[in-house]
């Protein structure tokens, strides 16, 4: 049987124990596709009302002075990582007895700041106990050299990630998600990044509207070709009051079958070279917002049940 290489048992083999994510959602972070700076709207498939439209449209006053001790803005960012640290670590403790950390900027454009506010934020995290790194999430269009110079400084004695969506590598599935940046975009950052020679995690999704399997397929496997050192990928879903939401009600829009999804998930691993390191095979949400398909809003362990037999037919162990 072929092993998948998780990003579980990555840390485990570099650190010697076991190692969690947690992640943040840090207020005051917006997306250039929201507040106008590349588009509007957002991604298609993006609940805007979660990225806090108020932040959003007052980002230019947000961050106005933000390095300023008297800043308030700031100050309460600096204690919404430190108590989200706190509560997550408090979980997983008691939970699963992990005691080393990776804090995760997961919510918003986690780059999309001025640099002394980004410095502050990633340093509160990583002078937090336990703490043994950082993953930062953003969008190939909003990540400046001196950022990517900073993480790589940082990543000599941390355990330094960026995660880019790349999502497809087809120009018109971006357009047609409103994604507000194209694969020249994506190919220029992960470049960019791997020249700084940061550790790169992609994002992928199955099942964007007008793709079918050997699109899907192509997307996995010139992201693979781009240098990414890890990889997630996401089935897409529809969640209420979205642009995609109104496309699926008006039947322009099929999602994925959990069938589809595993079959494509499965040839993409399989493609895969083996140094890469998976960190997410699929995604869902259990709460009313999801509208479509209904497999994404089944219990996590059932969704990896199914994958694990698929992968097992296939010849890995997970
Ligand atoms: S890039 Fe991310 S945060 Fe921005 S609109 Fe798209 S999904 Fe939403």
């Amino acid at each position: 049987m072929k092993k998948i290489r998780t990003f579980g048992k990555y840390l485990k083999e570099k650190y010697g124990f076991r190692v969690k994510k947690i992640p943040l959602a840090i207020g005051g972070f917006t997306c250039p596709n929201i507040d106008g700076s590349v588009a509007k709207g957002g991604c298609t498939f993006c609940l805007n009302d979660s990225f806090s439209p108020n932040l959003a449209k007052n980002k230019d006053k947000i961050f106005l002075n933000l390095n300023s001790k008297e800043n308030p803005i700031l100050n309460k960012q600096i204690a919404q990582v430190i108590l989200q640290i706190k509560q997550n670590k408090l979980q997983f403790q008691k939970k699963l007895k992990i005691k080393k950390y990776i804090a995760y900027f997961q919510a918003f454009t986690n780059t999309y700041a001025p640099f002394d506010t980004l410095k502050t934020l990633y340093e509160t995290a990583l002078n937090q106990k336990d703490i043994i790194g950082i993953s930062i999430g953003t969008r190939s269009d909003s990540v400046e050299d001196e950022v990517l110079e900073y993480l790589s400084e940082l990543s000599k004695t941390k355990e330094v990630w960026i995660e880019f969506g790349i999502q497809s590598t087809f120009d018109e599935t971006l357009k047609r998600i409103n994604r507000g940046h194209d694969v020249k975009s994506i190919k220029d950052a992960i470049k960019r990044a791997k020249r700084y020679n940061l550790n790169v995690c992609g994002h992928l999704i199955f099942g964007l509207p007008g793709e079918n399997k050997e699109m899907m397929l192509k997307s996995a496997y010139e992201s693979y070709e781009m240098g990414i050192d890890s990889v997630k990928f996401h089935p897409l879903y529809v969640v209420k009051n979205t642009i995609l939401a109104n496309e699926y009600l008006r039947g322009e829009f099929k999602p994925i079958s959990m069938q589809e999804y595993i079959d494509v998930l499965v040839e993409a691993i399989d493609m895969m070279p083996k140094e890469i390191i998976i960190q997410r095979v699929t995604a869902g949400i259990k709460d009313s917002s999801l509208l479509a398909p209904s497999w994404c809003g089944e219990d996590k362990n059932y969704q990896m049940a199914q994958i694990k037999k698929a992968l097992r037919r296939r010849g890995y162990v997970y």
